[in-house]
């Protein structure tokens, strides 16, 4: 077999993904992931690979493959990344989102960020390696899955349920979200590695009260209890509540900042995070947002019922407390039902697999200092923990101090420089070596 370099490909690769359309609205009527996953499918099996293409509707594909390790005997890592991109408005971009356009020495297009960069990096990692013959030291499974952007129904969570011999003997996953660097100074730069995330509660609250005549005396009108239900929700101050994650985030960034950290005053140190002040600040409490409203069809007439949606986020542990405070908000006479319900997990900063996700990085840029964090949305992680992983956020990339990365998920002109493709090639060659 021709040797392969997983840095020189890994640039084609991703243009090649991000060249497929594998636009995702949820709604199920997309073009679906079946194209991607027959490029991948063919990607693997070049290599020797014997990937499955399974559908769980029509072009609604996922691919899964076995690396057999050097060692079969010890348990299995999962690498996986999902094949669907969020849709795009064409206009507003400098370049097509589906162009896979080289300028400024990025690649740009949809998937560039979240994530065809990541897909592509496993892609000509795993090339690169079993075109050399160099195995990992276990067995390996990657998944490369289907509708991860509107909650894995036809991914993850529908691959763990119907196929988890799959994943026999996985207990340790790597994933998305984590591994990019947010600059601190020339020198040093923190790598973000995902060990945590909120739980999901997106929930339909309904008033019920009595239908009238609206110049008529009502005390029970659905429309006032409903809007008094929201304010409370709305403006409710949730108690700062310390996760093992965020202490230790604190903790290391404080140290090696020179910041001062006041447990009781966590969210002074984030205000001093810059940039990462926004993404940090949303894992320090639960939240509550509502997000819709509606109610009524005449000004005379007084409804029987209104209704609101709330996006609910919980914190890993305190799934428990904050259905306990939402419904004390409530009230009475307003009910919740659930329109999605998504667990919070977390994870140690800890153990042989963290060590080998710092070292690799440390290898490849001296100045870089691993932290853990906690995700405030969710990802295909949590339908893999139900099948007993511990799962992580490690898509590796040395970034440009300048780049608003986090801010690219899901954004406009969303682009990955080609020098951080091809460092994230090395990190996770050096990483699968130390697995
Ligand atoms: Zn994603």
């Amino acid at each position: 077999m021709t040797v392969l370099n997983g840095e020189d490909e890994v640039v084609e690769l991703c243009r090649d993904l991000i060249r497929i359309d594998s636009t995702n609205a949820g709604d199920n009527a997309g073009p679906g992931e079946r194209a991607a996953a027959e490029y991948v499918a063919e990607k693997l099996a070049e290599v020797g690979l014997e990937p499955r293409i399974l559908e769980s509707d029509d072009r609604r594909a996922n691919v899964v493959a076995r690396i057999a390790g050097e060692d079969s005997s010890r348990d299995a890592l999962l690498l996986h990344g999902h094949l669907d991109v969020v849709p795009f408005n064409a206009d507003d971009w400098t370049h097509h989102p589906l162009s896979g356009e080289i300028a400024d020495d990025c690649v740009w297009g949809r998937g560039a960020v979240d994530m065809k960069d990541m897909d592509a990096m496993i892609l000509a990692v795993v090339r690169q390696r079993l075109s050399q013959g160099r195995r990992p030291p276990r067995d390996v499974v990657l998944a490369f899955t289907a509708d991860e952007e509107a909650g894995g129904t036809y991914g993850a969570q529908w691959l763990s349920e119907k196929h988890p011999d799959l994943f026999e003997g996985c207990t340790e996953a790597i994933g998305e979200v984590g591994g990019f660097s947010v600059s601190i100074d020339e020198a040093r730069r923190l790598y973000l590695i995902e060990t945590a995330e909120k739980g999901i509660a997106w929930m339909r609250l309904t008033a019920h009260g009595r239908a009238g005549h609206g110049s008529m005396l009502n005390s029970e009108n659905a429309v006032t209890e409903l809007a008094e239900a929201v304010g409370r929700i709305g403006r409710y101050e949730w108690p700062v509540r310390l996760t093992q994650t965020v202490k230790t985030f604190l903790n290391e960034v404080s140290a090696n900042l020179n910041l001062e950290f006041d447990p009781d005053d966590a969210e002074a140190t984030v205000a001093k995070l810059g940039p990462l002040a926004r993404m940090i600040g949303a894992t320090l409490r639960n939240t509550a947002n509502p997000t819709m409203l509606a109610g009524g069809y005449k000004a005379n007439v007084i409804p029987q019922t209104a209704t609101a949606h709330v996006d609910g986020r919980f914190l890993p542990g305190h799934e428990e407390e904050f259905f306990a405070t939402i419904d004390e908000l409530l009230g009475p006479n307003v009910t919740r039902e659930f329109v999605y319900h998504d667990i919070a997990i977390e994870t140690g900063f800890d153990g042989p697999l963290v060590r080998a996700m710092a070292d690799a990085l440390v290898a490849e840029d001296p100045g870089a200092l691993a932290v853990p964090y906690t995700l405030s949305g969710g990802t295909d992680l949590k339908a893999f923990s139900r099948l007993g992983m511990r799962g992580f956020g490690f898509a590796p990339l040395r970034l440009p101090a300048d780049l608003d990365f986090s801010g690219m998920f899901h954004g406009v002109d969303e682009r990955v420089p080609v020098d951080s493709l091809r460092f994230g090639v090395r990190v996770l060659d050096r990483f699968l070596d130390a697995c």
